[in-house]
């Protein structure tokens, strides 16, 4: 597997979300602190990578956004609100959420956006993926995947001629997490472990380069501010896929890859 000339991959995501950051620790202006100090680690790092941006952050925060573009890395959607989640609501309303996103971080940023990241852990149905489609968005990135590929496969709407791509399922991924938000999505979560999430988050990093498979972690910058020492591990992450080998996925290229 050749994934733009590196043996694996790692799609290390970033979700810019300040009505979580609002939800979990009571300050909106968490997420903007984090997102500006992130960039200025990026840049020390020379790494460029997959921004997950709401609808609603970028309409209150146009610039971060723009600064986030200008800085040289990729954005892409993550819903409009993010609450509540796409799968089981009524194809026009996730067709109405999929415009509001897609046209308010155009207007942040100048940027057409090409993918979507959906909110809770990827909850999404076939309405999903048809409004997706239809805005143009070519890449749905959620729970949704094509169980045996490894790079992206088309995948064709139900009931209609639109067509989008769905991510392989062979790869794995993993998230940052907190106990400030139990029983998110289903799950418990534990507080933050630095040597466990620098012990896991690394072990993939290990799986991924001796399968030539893709792996993922989603870092939110709001919990880089409440978890002690996970900005530590995620430089040290970084840093470790760098010198691994690693390619840093982007929607855009993981689109050229199925393409
Ligand atoms: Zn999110």
């Amino acid at each position: 597997m050749d994934w733009h000339g590196h043996s694996f991959a790692f799609k290390l995501r970033i979700d810019v979300e300040h009505v979580e950051s609002q939800r979990y620790t009571g300050d909106y202006r968490l997420t903007k602190v984090s997102v500006v100090n992130l960039l200025d680690l990026l840049a020390e790092l020379d790494v460029k990578l997959s921004f997950c941006v709401l609808g609603i952050t970028a309409e209150m925060f146009p610039n971060l956004i723009a600064d986030i573009v200008d800085a040289g890395h990729e954005v892409y959607g993550h819903g409009m609100y993010h609450e509540p989640a796409f799968s089981g609501r009524p194809l026009n309303e996730q067709r109405h959420e999929m415009r509001r996103m897609r046209d308010s971080i155009e207007s942040a940023c100048g940027v057409k956006i090409q993918g979507i990241g959906c909110p809770h852990h990827g909850m999404a149905d076939e309405h999903t993926l048809q409004a997706a489609a239809e805005m143009g968005i070519t890449f749905v990135e959620s729970r949704i995947r094509d169980k045996d590929a490894i790079v992206p496969q088309w995948h064709s709407v139900e009931g209609t001629d639109l067509k989008v791509l769905v991510p392989g399922g062979q790869n794995r991924g993993a998230s940052d997490y907190t106990d400030r938000r139990p029983y998110w999505a289903e799950l418990h979560e534990e507080a933050f472990s630095p040597t466990y999430a620098r012990q896991k988050w690394m072990a993939n990093l290990d799986w991924a380069k001796e399968n030539s498979l893709m792996t993922g972690l989603v870092v939110h910058p709001w919990m880089l501010m409440i978890n002690p020492g996970e900005v530590q591990v995620v430089k040290d992450v970084i840093r470790y896929a760098k010198d691994e080998g690693a390619w840093f996925a982007t929607v855009k290229g993981l689109i050229d890859l199925a393409e």
